[in-house]
């Protein structure tokens, strides 16, 4: 059996197994997927008829071929749009797949021609590999580690280098060959680069499915999900690495626990789902009153935590209690809705404060806030040691009322 021909019976099988293994990822509804798959398959057939009539194949299977290898790699690389979220079909490629199309044609019926059929399809492939790499490397995710996409861009600019090799000489003269599957020295070396480059892309495709998978599970556990602030835990690791580099910079550092005044009366007369939308509404109110440096995060239940950044404890409890105020302003209290208002505490980080430290502080003056009559901040004292008492009233007042519930509220 001459190379190239055993070449293309590891391509199959590298398809197969392509197919087999992105095929076990499909159910996680990663986006491409399926024309990755798609592509996968069409290439396995064209690549198997190419064998089976690898002699003297009928014009109408060099045809049929040319054709599948054209949709196998428009599938691919659309398939990469999908994957980066970006509109998988590019009207320009349609074209010059159409152009491809036509040229394959023609060289197969009306002048046959094999070298130009070879330089045509490499530099179509050639391309297809240009934009996989420039894809991959352009639309990486921020955050994520670089190593699987910056593969697939490596992997997909070595394999279009080979087809625009391939497409050149052949374009130009250099090599000629009568069959497509001859096994000159030249051919041989072309098809095996181009078909090694096949598992490497579909490893990589595997690669990137699995981070995007690694993503989604990273931020099921870094996200709350009815809120889309930062779960406790998440919200304590990043507060914790704030204040490393606040200390670091010199500069202040404050918390404000926020609670929801009589939250479970709402539950109790609306239900739990308009509770649930309360909520949701409360802190999309909050993310944006907040600047940008500050972090924000559900501590559990109706009680949020938010680190305000480069400000005292008297500063963070005025931003704190324009807080209160803006909320009131944005979502004034309307007839049938629930009236919803917080209460908070505001401490600053010490010299010596432990995270924990601070928090317990503003935690004791959130209850201080409570027992002033809610709807209120209260800064809590330097030191443990202080009694909530001497807390200061920042600004009690109006009630805030805050948010659609909608007129499916229950009544009891
Ligand atoms: P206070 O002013 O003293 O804070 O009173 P409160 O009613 O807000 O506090 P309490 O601790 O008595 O009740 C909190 C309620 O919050 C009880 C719990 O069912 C409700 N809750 C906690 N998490 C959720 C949630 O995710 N969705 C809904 N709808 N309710 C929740
Ligand atoms: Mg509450
Ligand atoms: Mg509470």
């Amino acid at each position: 059996m001459s190379s190239p021909v055993a070449f293309i019976g590891i391509a199959i099988m590298s398809c197969v197994m392509s197919v087999a293994v992105l095929g076990s990822l499909l159910q996680a509804r990663i986006p491409g997927l399926g024309r990755w798959c798609a592509g996968y398959v069409v290439l396995a057939v064209a690549l198997a008829l190419l064998l089976v009539q690898r002699d003297a194949p009928p014009a109408i299977v060099t045809a049929a071929v040319g054709v599948m290898l054209v949709l196998a790699a428009l599938l691919v690389v659309q398939g990469f749009r999908q994957f980066f979220f970006l509109r998988p079909s590019f009207f320009p490629e349609y074209l010059l797949a159409g152009a491809v199309v036509s040229g394959f044609v023609y060289w197969t019926f009306a002048s046959v021609d094999l070298d130009a059929r070879v330089s045509l399809l490499s530099a179509f492939l050639g391309y297809v590999r240009i934009a996989v790499g420039w894809m991959a490397y352009r639309f990486r995710p921020p955050g994520r580690p670089r190593y699987s996409y910056l593969f697939v861009a490596v992997s997909a600019i070595l394999g279009a280098a080979v087809h625009v090799g391939r497409g050149l000489a052949y374009g130009f003269g250099f090599a000629h060959q009568t069959t497509f599957l001859e096994a000159t020295p030249l051919n041989t070396a072309f098809v095996g680069m181009g078909i090694l480059t096949l598992p490497c892309l579909s490893i990589g495709m595997v690669m990137l499915a699995h981070d995007r998978m690694a993503e989604r599970m990273e931020r099921m556990a870094t996200i709350d999900e009815l809120t889309g602030t930062l779960v406790r835990r998440a919200f304590m690791a990043r507060g914790k690495t704030l204040l490393d580099a606040t200390r670091a910079s010199g500069k202040r550092l404050s918390i404000a626990i926020l609670d929801i005044d009589n939250f479970k009366t709402i539950n109790d007369r609306y239900g739990h789902a308009a509770g649930d939308r309360t909520l949701a509404c409360f802190a999309a109110a909050i993310s944006k009153g907040i600047r940008c440096t500050d972090l924000f995060g559900r501590l559990g239940g109706e009680e949020f935590g938010v680190l305000i950044a480069d400000a005292s404890k008297a500063e963070a409890a005025r931003l704190t209690d324009q807080l209160r105020a803006s909320i009131a302003a944005l979502m004034p209290q309307q007839d049938g809705r629930a009236k919803c208002t917080f209460s908070a505490g505001v401490a600053e980080f010490g010299q010596g404060d432990t995270f924990a430290d601070a928090m317990a502080r503003a935690d004791a003056a959130l209850y201080a806030a409570k027992d002033h009559g809610r709807n209120c901040v209260m800064a809590a004292p330097a030191t443990s040691d202080g009694a909530c008492d001497v807390c200061e009233a920042v600004g009690a007042g109006s009630d805030v009322s805050l948010h659609p519930l909608d007129s499916q509220a229950k009544t009891v």
